[in-house]
């Protein structure tokens, strides 16, 4: 629906003006007002302040003309529909008059034309508002689409029929190092190698059909990086003809490395599940041999009675049974105490020579246990460090020199092992090495880890759980130092560690018996609070020849009992006891007296336990099973009169 118009009449004759107007009536055209104007300053005020739906104007006005107003018009509101009304126009004018941007002409002798032109005009304009519109409306998709192919991750670039690049957006700039010249005008081959060549030619071949096409391809950087790429290609037509081919190139470099970390972590996952069942196997396997042996020979003994030559053999055989399980069970705890990294290291004085040599005697020892005696065993410490006291955690040192000669003597028939140690800088580096079956080198960095050995078939001839090794790297790495491997097959093995290199100041070591110490304590008093009867037994039996004075109490009332009524020099305090706990009872005692030992005792190595014992007062710790010589060494340290 056309709206009432507001018309400019540019007309000098009012006559004129009247016959326009009642042309204009006669048909019906709804007018809302007449601005009736007849010089140039009118005119260009009228256009400034109205809203005009038409302009009609005479050809020649005394002080102003048509193609004056026309050429305002075209430069101030060319939307504005111009038709020159006039008295007579001969025909060049006329085209003139068009050219200059009039929309119609009419003659006056002919009004009746003024209507039509007028609704003509009109339809014209709206038909050109709309197609302003629908430019606009280009004009901004055009823009968007510009903004989303400059902003988007992926890279996009066209090439015509010939395979020219004719377009790329910023995205391949980034991802291939090439600018925008470098690109235009090459064949796209510059950016793709043989393989993805070949499949993007194939593509292009099928694409006298519609084609689109995706698969995963590699390109070549500028500097002659290869990037996987997902590529999907289109391709373009103009007026159904094939006119070239959009490539769109997502970088999948994340992608592919999330894979790869994927495809890793399955693979670990699954080699972690297949040694776990290695290790239970392993490990089912290495606690059943000294099981049968303990049982075996327990059996025996109890069937045929002690007699005196097989007793002690038998015995033994039971014991270092023992020994062997108690050694797999505490490499399963020190495992779990370093996983969950619960691992304190002890300062401990060690004067070196005297260390290494009672690391001599147990390895005699274990030597005869392997039925090694053929091996030769020498221990070398430098010049420098003898006679010297150094600052590291003594049993967990030991515990690393343990495994490691424990594995020397099982891997060595023939030959030598050494046991040394010498200043490295500010560490000190200790070795042992060994003349025995050699380690491959693709072996060497993986027998650290936790379950791995060299072999690990069913058949395979050495036992171990695989864990000595982990145990040992994990508490150098906690010492401070580090763990490495020389090793040749058939030849033997050398393991170095270091250790930071602490000496001590102080002069003189508080002597610690090491064995064969005969003790007189004749004249002490030990209660023993435990409520396994079978352990105070052990004590009993250990404690006997030192002529001690023994108390048994197997509950925390009858301990408070004795420790009320008679005197006492020393408490062994098993800390698990039914009812009252040995930590309230030693707690209780250390109210009332602030200077009897108490040495705890408890099977629970695996918590923390040795905190809690000496925050409830105790003077020192024992892990059951106790073993003899610790059991000596602490309790004279603390009845004071040891007697060689
Ligand atoms: P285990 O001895 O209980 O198997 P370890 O962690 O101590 O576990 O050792 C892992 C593996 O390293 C052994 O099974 C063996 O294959 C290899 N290995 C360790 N020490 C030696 C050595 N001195 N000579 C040869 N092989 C060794």
């Amino acid at each position: 629906m056309v709206r009432p118009l507001n018309i400019l009449i540019l007309e000098d004759n009012p006559a004129d003006v009247e016959l326009m107007k009642i042309e204009l009536k006669r048909s019906k055209i709804e007018v809302e007002q007449y601005f009736i104007v007849d010089n140039e300053t009118d005119f260009k005020k009228t256009i400034e302040n109205h809203d005009l739906d038409i302009i009609l104007s005479d050809y020649t006005l005394p002080q102003f003309d048509a193609p004056t107003a026309l050429s305002f018009i075209r430069e101030n509101a060319p939307n504005i529909p111009f038709i020159v009304v006039t008295g007579n126009l001969d025909e060049e004018t006329a085209v003139d008059t068009i050219k200059a941007g009039a929309w119609d002409y009419v003659l006056k002798e002919r009004m009746v034309r003024l209507s039509p032109a007028v609704e003509n005009a009109l339809k014209l304009k709206q038909e050109r508002e709309r197609s302003i519109e629908a430019e606009k409306e280009i004009q901004y998709l055009k823009e968007f689409n510009e903004t989303i192919i400059n902003t988007m991750n992926q890279g996009i670039f066209v090439e015509d029929k010939e395979g020219k690049i004719i377009f790329v957006n910023p995205a391949i700039e980034i991802l291939t190092g090439y600018s925008r010249n470098e690109l235009v005008g090459k064949h796209w081959s510059v950016l793709v190698n043989e393989e993805t060549d070949e499949k993007i030619n194939s593509t292009i071949k099928e694409s006298a059909t519609d084609f689109s096409n995706h698969y995963e391809a590699e390109i070549t950087s500028k500097q002659g990086l290869q990037i996987p790429v997902y590529i999907s290609t289109s391709n373009l037509k103009k007026n159904s003809k094939f006119k070239g081919v959009v490539v769109v190139l997502n970088d999948i470099r994340p992608l592919k490395e999330k894979e790869g970390e994927l495809w890793e972590a399955k693979n670990k996952a699954e080699e972690s599940d297949r040694l776990k069942s290695e290790f239970l196997a392993n490990m089912s396997h290495e606690i059943r041999t000294p099981m049968n042996g303990i049982m075996g020979f327990a059996r025996l003994l109890k069937q045929e009675g002690p007699e005196d030559d097989a007793w002690e053999h038998y015995t033994d055989i039971i014991y270092q049974s023992a020994e062997h399980l108690l050694r797999i069970i505490n490499d399963i705890v020190d495992f779990s105490k370093i996983q969950a990294g619960q691992y304190e290291i002890q300062q401990d004085e060690i004067e070196l020579e005297k260390f290494m040599e009672e690391c001599r005697i147990l390895f005699e020892e274990n030597k005869k246990n392997h039925g090694k005696e053929n091996l030769d065993f020498i221990i070398s410490i430098d010049q420098d460090l003898k006679n010297k006291k150094i600052i590291a955690d003594r049993i967990k040192l030991k515990q690393v020199l343990s495994n490691l000669v424990e594995n020397a003597l099982k891997f060595t028939l023939k030959g030598t092992i050494e046991l040394g140690c010498y200043i490295e800088g500010e560490y000190i580096r200790f070795f042992v090495s060994d003349t025995g079956i050699g380690i491959p080198e693709e072996y060497h960095e993986m027998i650290f880890e936790k379950f791995r050995q060299v072999d690990s078939s069913a058949t395979r001839e050495y036992g171990g759980t695989g864990l000595g090794l982990t145990i040992s790297k994990e508490l150098v790495r906690i010492f401070g130092g580090e763990m490495s491997l020389e090793s040749e097959p058939g030849k033997g093995s050398t393991f170095y560690f270091t250790i930071p290199l602490k000496f001590s100041g102080k002069e003189k070591m508080k002597e610690e018996p090491i064995h064969n110490v005969n003790y007189d304590w004749k004249d002490k008093t030990i209660l023993v609070v435990e409520d396994d009867y079978t352990s105070f037994l052990y004590f009993e039996n250990l404690l006997e020849p030192t002529n001690v004075n023994l108390l048994h109490a197997d509950t925390a009332e009858k301990g408070w009992e004795f420790y009320l009524n008679e005197e006492i020099d020393l408490i062994l305090m098993d800390i698990r006891l039914g009812g009252t706990s040995g930590l309230e009872l030693t707690q209780k005692i250390r109210n009332h007296n602030k200077t009897i030992p108490i040495i705890a005792q408890t099977a629970y190595a695996m918590s923390d336990d040795r905190k809690k014992c000496m925050d409830a007062g105790c003077n020192d710790y024992l892990a059951k099973p106790v073993e003899m010589e610790n059991l000596f060494s602490k309790i004279s340290r603390f009845l004071n009169n040891p007697s060689s």
